[in-house]
């Protein structure tokens, strides 16, 4: 019995197999200056030559967010598995009175094992890859991560009402990922059958803001231990010590705003196990509309929350830039609106949805 952790996305973790059961630790990243921890992706291969049954431990490792204790475990939560890394069969894992997760594998001599469907670099050049050409699409790089990596943000559409997208500050939340494959790709499709339809929309998307943290199979902070959901009222220069992803964000945000193109509304993507839309305390009647407007064409969110988080994404950018702004988390454990456990084609058909929603959202703010 062995455990691999040595490729993109995989999660470091400790392990120990004994008596039929392997039981991983999870190593936890920390936010640096303050007490916070998270510990709750997983992503590794088993390799069981023998075919052994084998019963996996996933210990529970009490994180801290917000300064309070929490768990990223909870009864009947869903992981996925494979065999090749490109397909996924959804199970749950049984909860254990510690908080621990188990499950019986049995019979496979290897396969991958992973919180949620995984949704990597190796995705997004593919995706890219697909795009690249179509005259609908331009690609920029608009910074680098802390280790180097290209920051991309695609831009799709030629309308002069913007819309931007966000995904993947927290490394272990994937979701959004699909919906924008699932977005771009319907775009494209609805302008080539109908063109009028779509000619008012452009979407700029930073898919992955958290590369690095995507790229070694992080929780939730990036290699200097910033949260890329926090920190957006900080100085500039303080932040761009420890988050050159959101600098990049921010810099590209100011020359739209010279340039008079800012978006009309930005939407971060996460995912947690509630579903919510969480909404500055301040732009609670615009946001109701969108919530409506979600609700009638897609399956989320499942609540609408005002958000006491003034340092994040969307209070930020609806501070300095007066952008509608929001997040939207979905949710990682149950879709209570369509009573199916998450998948990537969940997600995907969100994305194709959404578009409905982006173009009653700006039809109604021009
Ligand atoms: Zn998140």
């Amino acid at each position: 019995m062995f455990i691999s952790y040595f490729f993109e996305n995989g999660s470091p973790c400790n392990w120990d197999y004994s008596d039929g059961e392997l039981a991983v630790d999870l190593l936890y990243d920390h936010e640096a200056g303050a007490t916070n921890k998270a510990a709750g992706h997983f992503h590794f291969s088993v390799d069981n030559p023998e075919r052994q049954p084998v019963r996996i431990r996933i210990k529970l490792a009490t994180n801290i967010w917000n300064g309070q204790l929490g768990s990223p475990f909870e009864a009947d939560l869903p992981s996925y598995y494979s065999e090749d890394g490109k397909t996924w069969q959804v199970f749950v894992w049984q909860q254990e009175t510690n908080g621990d997760l188990v499950a019986e594998f049995g019979k496979l001599p290897f396969f991958y094992l992973a919180r949620l469907e995984p949704y990597t670099e190796a995705n997004l050049k593919q995706l890219c890859g697909d795009i690249k050409d179509h005259p609908l699409v331009t690609m920029s790089n608009i910074g680098t991560t802390l280790e180097d990596r290209s920051l991309e943000m695609i831009h799709v559409g030629t309308g002069e009402q913007r819309v931007l997208l966000r995904a993947r500050a927290h490394p272990w939340e994937p979701g959004g990922n699909w919906v924008i494959d699932g977005l771009i790709r319907e775009f494209i499709a609805q302008y080539e059958t109908n063109p009028e339809k779509v000619k008012n929309i452009g979407f700029d998307i930073m898919p992955i803001a958290n590369k690095d943290g995507v790229a070694r199979g992080m929780t939730r902070f990036n290699l200097k231990g910033a949260d890329l959901n926090r920190g957006f009222s900080r100085p500039r220069a303080e932040l761009a010590a420890v988050a050159p992803e959101n600098i990049a964000l921010l810099e590209w945000l100011d020359q739209q705003q010279t340039a008079g193109t800012l978006p009309v509304l930005a939407l971060d993507f996460h995912n947690d196990c509630n579903g919510g839309l969480l909404i500055p305390a301040d732009d609670e009647a615009r946001m109701e509309i969108l919530a409506d407007s979600l609700r009638r064409h897609t399956f989320s969110p499942e609540t609408v929350i005002s958000s006491p988080n003034k340092d994040g994404f969307a209070a930020g950018v609806h501070a300095q830039y007066g952008i509608a702004a929001a997040t939207l988390e979905f949710n990682a454990k149950y879709i209570n609106n369509i009573k199916q456990l998450p998948s990537a084609t969940h997600w995907q058909q969100f994305g194709r949805d959404f578009l409905e929603v982006a173009l009653e959202f700006i039809s109604e703010n021009s």
